[in-house]
């Protein structure tokens, strides 16, 4: 298949979704809020030849418009379509972690096609408003060719801005009803991981319950690939055994927060001495003038790019080194 648009819709992710359950491998699924993480994440699925699914938050789209999330949203859209222009891969967008009370947002965001795929997150109501508000998401994505990800069972701790304390395994026969009444494309479900770095008790990690979810919805008649969030402490060896289990989505975010923050503290300290004075030297930023030295910063060391092109290339490393352990290297249906 030869790329003809800048990036893909629901019905080309569909089809990655297809090929993941066929052989056995998936997305790291890659949020984003700014420019660098982004480059990051295009650079380094190009190098994998494996095709990229992008993520936003409310938050971020929040972070992204200064405050106001459909601007975010549409800015952040128009610079994925823009770069991702440039690479043969396919690059999709999922809306991760959406709340019914940003319905409105949702709708508009439909009406001008901007996602791929939309995570609506209503896990924390009871089962009942659960399904109505994931029915009510698939029914107003579904017309246009969206993919839409609900999710049953709590994660627990903090993943922009919904915190949960406490956490509840994913029922496979709950999975099947949801499945059955929702129409949802994909499932998210609570295996005992946690969102971003919590501390506190931890559920046991529970391999065995995406197995016995995937059998449930097999035996059902429902062809549904799952996800699972909050994949930062799992080791390569069990998220292999969860693609295994039919796992074709794996959320990571708080890892490449890190990425970014730890490649820019040690870029900074590295060049510590072209941005900060010497001891006894005064500075003025306003006239680049030193009093009592010959001390001038350096540009080199300064220039948010010279730090920016640090977190992209450590961002695209680490997307690389994902993608080969868990399979997805080479695997891009669009080159
Ligand atoms: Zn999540």
């Amino acid at each position: 298949v030869k790329k003809t648009v800048p990036f893909y819709g629901g019905q080309e992710l569909r089809r990655v979704y297809e090929r993941m359950r066929r052989e056995g491998y998936a997305f790291i699924a890659s949020n984003i809020a700014e420019p660098n993480i982004l480059m990051g994440l295009l650079g380094g699925a190009q190098e994998s030849r494996a095709d990229l699914l992008l993520q936003i938050s409310h938050g971020a789209m929040t972070f992204a418009g200064i405050g106001d999330a459909w601007a975010g949203l549409r800015a952040l859209w128009h610079y994925i379509r823009e770069l991702s222009a440039q690479y043969d891969i396919g690059v999709f967008l999922n809306l991760d972690h959406q709340q019914a009370k940003h319905l409105d947002l949702l709708e508009r965001a439909i009406a001008e096609r901007i996602p791929s795929s939309i995570m609506i997150d209503a896990s924390h109501e009871p089962f009942e408003e659960n399904v109505r508000i994931t029915r009510h998401v698939v029914e107003l994505a579904k017309p246009a060719g969206i993919l839409v990800e609900g999710e049953l069972g709590i994660i627990k701790g903090a993943e922009d801005e919904i915190v949960s304390d406490e956490a509840f395994y994913t029922d496979p026969d709950d999975a099947v009803e949801f499945v059955e009444r929702t129409g949802v494309d994909l499932l998210a479900i609570s295996i005992g991981t946690q969102h971003g770095v919590s501390k506190g008790r931890q559920l046991e990690l529970r391999l065995d319950i995406a197995q016995r979810v995937d059998d449930a919805l097999k035996a059902a008649g429902y062809d549904v690939p799952l996800v699972v969030h909050g994949s930062s402490g799992l080791s390569t060896e069990q998220l292999r055994q969860l693609i295994r289990c039919g796992v074709c989505k794996i959320n990571r975010d708080t890892f490449y927060q890190y990425v970014y923050a730890r490649t820019a503290y040690d870029f900074y300290r590295q060049h510590h001495d072209g941005i900060v004075p010497p001891e006894g030297v005064a500075f003025d930023p306003e006239t680049f003038e030193s009093a009592g030295g010959d001390w001038t910063p350096n540009k080199r060391a300064f220039d948010p790019r010279a730090v920016g092109k640090e977190i992209q290339r450590a961002v695209s490393d680490a997307l690389v080194k994902f993608n080969r352990e868990i399979g997805s290297a080479g695997k891009s249906l669009f080159i």
